[in-house]
């Protein structure tokens, strides 16, 4: 595999939440376990707080089209 991790960025401030790596080599990515903040639950959404600017950076959970899971973020909320 290839060694190759990508910084995810907040949206509010484009400080970076966390890296992610390839998980495969059909355009999969998984985040580098090690780096950066926890996925947390407030309730009715999940998100990455910021470490930066303190927003929640929201994310939703998609499909791939070969029916592997993956983690979007989809928007901040302060
Ligand atoms: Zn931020």
């Amino acid at each position: 595999m290839r060694d190759q991790t990508v910084d995810v960025s907040c949206l509010g401030c484009g400080g970076v939440l966390f890296k992610k790596g390839p998980l495969d080599d059909r355009g999969h990515w998984a985040r580098q376990v090690a780096s950066g903040s926890q996925l947390e639950p407030d309730g009715t959404d999940t998100y990455y707080k910021c470490p930066h600017c303190g927003a929640k950076n929201i994310v939703v959970s998609e499909t791939s089209p070969h029916g592997v899971p993956q983690l979007r973020i989809s928007h901040v909320k302060k």
